[in-house]
């Protein structure tokens, strides 16, 4: 078939199974837009078309990624000498750093994972809080090292790992190597976790600590929210998206370790027909993957669209929006707020209004209205189980969200509850 006329059918065929998820009105799951220069930068990256193995290959795509990778520390406030790699998303960039922490925790104990594999090896323990992200139970699945090893510990009513219950897990079994993995950012409720307090808890155990920061170490970019993450930067590794709060196309997710030499170890590759400059870093011995593409690009180019204050001002908007969408939403009549965002994660519930009602009516009354809200086209929300209750979550991840688009929710909300 003639090229044109494929992609002339293909956007004929597509229409209406299109959501408009880059757009401003967008608030379901934690889905971010694509800024114009990631955009312009992700077609430019399909039409070169570079194999961003290693630098031989690509060199451009290296020195991009290598520049992005040293930026995204700088703004992400992590430490200077930890190793990156850019990856598919926070999924892989949790697998990238599980790998390195693998490596290291049997390593001390004498063993050689990447030689003699987990058969007979010392069983890796994972601390973790029961709000655990399923993301990071299926990398501890794909690294084999079994769902049954995640021991869940006890929350507050803030939904922070409790230190007392941490350093009893680790006392209870003071020689068994151990990941404690830290929440940056709940996906219901945007909670962190008290990194300062936890991690020397963890540290004094040996433990690895591991931050799943996917949307919610973006905090660290504002002098606003900076407090948030206060501590953070003391872990062993990090994991969080570009593709969600920073707002460059799919797929791109980050990780970062500061025992590089973990880091490389359990990954790196070299085979007799490649050709590595010993002089520049290659991608392949940081990345899972070996052919792929050349991610680095729309990362740089978001990064010098919007510069420092940019990212800055991109996190303290999104979550203001969250804030103003969350209360105002939370205060019409017939809904009720709740959870106020701490950054860019709100929760709504609509009960229902008749005086017997019960909790499964309140339940079913809620996702009505999220079904009606969608069915206008207006806006987009999703629904989740938070706490045994359904509630509506309302996520601003989006650059394009703007006051008008909050105005313009609310209002469409408000008419809506009026009259169901
Ligand atoms: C989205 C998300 C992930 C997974 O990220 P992907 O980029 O989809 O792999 C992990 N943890 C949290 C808290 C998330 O919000």
């Amino acid at each position: 078939m003639d090229a044109e006329r494929v992609v002339a059918e293909l956007v004929d065929d597509v229409e209406g199974g299109i959501l408009g998820s880059a757009g401003g009105r967008f608030f379901g799951w934690v889905v971010g837009g694509s800024l114009p220069a990631a955009l312009a930068a992700d077609w430019l990256t399909a039409a070169w078309d570079q194999n961003a193995a290693m630098y031989t290959c690509a060199p451009a795509a290296a020195i991009a990624e290598e520049v992005a990778g040293e930026w995204l520390k700088e703004i992400l406030g992590l430490p200077a000498q930890a190793s990156f790699a850019l990856v598919s998303g926070c999924q892989m960039a949790h697998s990238t750093c599980l790998a390195a922490a693998r490596h290291a925790l049997l390593a001390k104990r004498g063993w050689d994972v990447e030689r003699q594999g987990l058969y007979g090896a010392p069983p890796i323990r994972i601390l973790s809080s029961d709000q655990m992200h399923g993301t990071f139970e299926r990398a501890v699945r794909f690294l084999g090292l079994g769902r049954e090893h995640i021991i869940d510990l006890p929350v507050d009513s803030q939904g922070r790992l409790r230190g007392g219950a941490l350093q009893q897990a680790l006392r209870s079994d003071p020689s068994s190597p151990t990941i404690v993995l830290l929440q940056a950012g709940d996906v219901n409720t945007g909670t962190y976790d008290e990194f300062e307090r936890l991690i020397p808890i963890a540290h004094e155990h040996g433990a690895w600590v591991h931050v799943d920061g996917a949307f919610g170490l973006w905090a660290a970019a504002s002098p606003t929210y900076r407090h948030l993450v206060r501590g953070v930067s003391t872990a062993d590794s990090w994991a969080t998206d570009g593709h969600k709060w920073l707002n460059v196309p799919y797929d791109c997710g980050y990780a970062f370790v500061v025992d590089s030499e973990s880091h490389r170890a359990s990954l790196s590759h070299r085979a007799p027909y490649l050709t590595h400059d010993s002089g520049a870093r290659d991608e392949m011995d940081w990345n899972p993957e070996w052919s792929r593409r050349a991610r680095g690009f729309p990362t740089y180019a978001a990064l010098r669209q919007l510069g420092r204050n940019g990212v800055a001002e991109l996190v303290d908007r999104c979550c203001r929006h969250a804030h103003s969408l969350t209360t105002r939403i939370g205060s019409l009549p017939g809904a009720e707020l709740v959870w106020e965002p701490v950054i860019n994660q709100g929760l709504v519930r609509f009960p229902d209004s008749s005086p017997e009602a019960s909790a499964e009516d309140h339940d079913r009354r809620t996702d009505e209205v999220i079904a009606a809200i969608l069915s206008t086209g207006e806006a987009f929300f999703g629904g989740t189980t938070w706490r045994g209750r359904r509630a509506m979550r309302i996520s601003v991840c989006s650059w394009r969200t703007s006051d008008d688009d909050v105005d313009r929710v609310v209002n469409a909300v408000a008419q809506l509850s009026g009259s169901l």
